[in-house]
């Protein structure tokens, strides 16, 4: 048995005086967030150690009896300081050598990402949340909550409210119903190539999205700032934004779905962007150099569905019993999948692959896929002999990664 954490989503059904609360205890949370981020950025700067939990959770009781800040008293005590151990966590994370993909923790902006988590003081009764300061809301059950609740996040994504449910449940992993394997590459046209030949496209289906994006983002900048029409297009935006921000997640989910319940053994790249934001952070007993300049690029070369498709089969494959292994991306892509002639020359284009040698042609996604699978499958033979032979243990944890042999 297995102790997993699993969140269920609920839409809210809010009036005016229950959005007013929320609003105001947003705003107060994420004017926390932003104090006390700048005020560590500042002490980075100035390579100053910065301000954990502790230290923050006492100048906020100080910054309560202060007339300047003293409407933070009337927001429940525990949100602000989850707000805190956000904040705290997000510093640990980027800090994080083992955490290559964890950002600088950024400002929050109004009505963009507003959440708020109540750790204790709620109840649910049917389709009624009763949360602290608030009063109880009702909301659309859309499935039933099961397990030990464990908090609850509010968040406002465009002009609707939801609620968040996490909850402690124990499951049980048994065998992976099959016992089959792929390899899959991050394609460089498509989302995802697999080792079969499967290419996923569905990077496309956010494009025409993208483009209504850039359009409607365009017509706003022509309008009067601050005007009715200006804030009726910020509003449509942020509906956009919304229906992208879907479209992506589903795609994500029902892909990542599939292909774990298909096979016990998915083999990727390891990550190759470590070295990248690792030196962009520095250490917490050194703190980042250049932090707010890096940050920025960083954002630019992680920020894709792909990493989050890569969490997901992660978690995914774990529970069913199956596993997601790194493979040393070393070759994958100039190497031929039929006789292994490695060669840059391979490489006719961004999208074909030709063997100099042996003439194999293949999309070059395909081809790369098929090199992880390779890879993956003769590592995992070292692997598990020398685990047999008692030399070395796998290592514990979702993620088993495999080691690279020496050639
Ligand atoms: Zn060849």
């Amino acid at each position: 048995m297995l102790k997993i954490r699993k969140a269920y989503k609920v839409q809210l059904k809010t009036n005016n005086n229950i959005e007013n609360k929320l609003v105001r205890y947003c705003g107060s949370a994420r004017f926390l967030w932003n104090k006390c981020l700048a005020l560590n950025l500042d002490r980075l700067e100035k390579k100053q150690p910065i301000l954990w939990y502790n230290e923050l959770a006492f100048w906020l009781t100080v910054w309560k009896r202060s007339e300047e800040y003293g409407f933070l008293k009337e927001c429940p005590s525990q949100v602000l300081q989850q707000k805190l151990k956000d904040l705290e966590r997000a510093f640990r994370d980027c800090f994080d050598k083992s955490q290559p993909l964890k950002r600088v923790p950024v400002f929050k902006k109004r009505g963009l990402n507003d959440g708020i988590r109540f750790p204790q003081g709620f109840k649910i009764v049917g389709r009624r949340i009763f949360l602290p300061k608030i009063g109880w809301i009702g909301f659309y059950k859309s499935c039933t909550v099961s397990g030990k609740i464990k908090n609850i996040t509010v968040s406002r994504k465009g002009d609707r409210w939801y609620a968040s449910i996490q909850v402690e449940q124990m499951i049980e992993i048994g065998k992976h119903a099959s016992d089959s394997e792929i390899g899959i590459d991050a394609g460089v046209i498509c989302f995802a190539a697999f080792s079969d030949g499967t290419m996923i496209n569905g990077v496309h289906s956010f494009r025409k999205h993208e483009y209504r994006l850039a359009r409607e983002q365009r017509k706003l900048s022509r309008m009067e700032q601050g005007s009715n029409n200006w804030k009726k297009q910020k509003r449509k935006i942020a509906k956009l934004h919304h229906t992208i921000a879907n479209v992506q997640s589903d795609f994500l989910h029902k892909l990542s779905t599939e292909v774990s319940e298909n096979q016990a053994k998915v083999y990727v790249e390891r990550l190759q962007v470590r070295n990248m934001s690792a030196s962009a952070k520095g250490t917490i007993e050194e703190p980042g150099r250049n932090v707010k300049a890096k940050s920025g690029l960083n954002k630019s070369i992680l920020d894709q569905g792909w990493f989050e498709f890569r969490r997901q089969l992660d978690y995914k494959l774990f529970w069913m019993g199956g596993m997601l292994a790194e493979v040393n991306p070393r070759h994958t892509s100039q190497r031929c999948s039929c006789c292994g002639h490695t060669a840059k020359e391979n490489r006719v284009s961004q999208d074909v692959f030709r063997c100099q040698v042996c003439g194999h042609e293949e999309n070059a996604d395909v081809n790369a896929a098929k090199n992880i699978l390779t890879v993956g499958q003769t590592e995992m033979i070292a692997c598990q002999a020398n685990r047999i032979s008692g030399r070395q243990q796998e290592p514990a944890g979702t993620r088993k990664e495999v080691l690279p042999v020496a050639s």
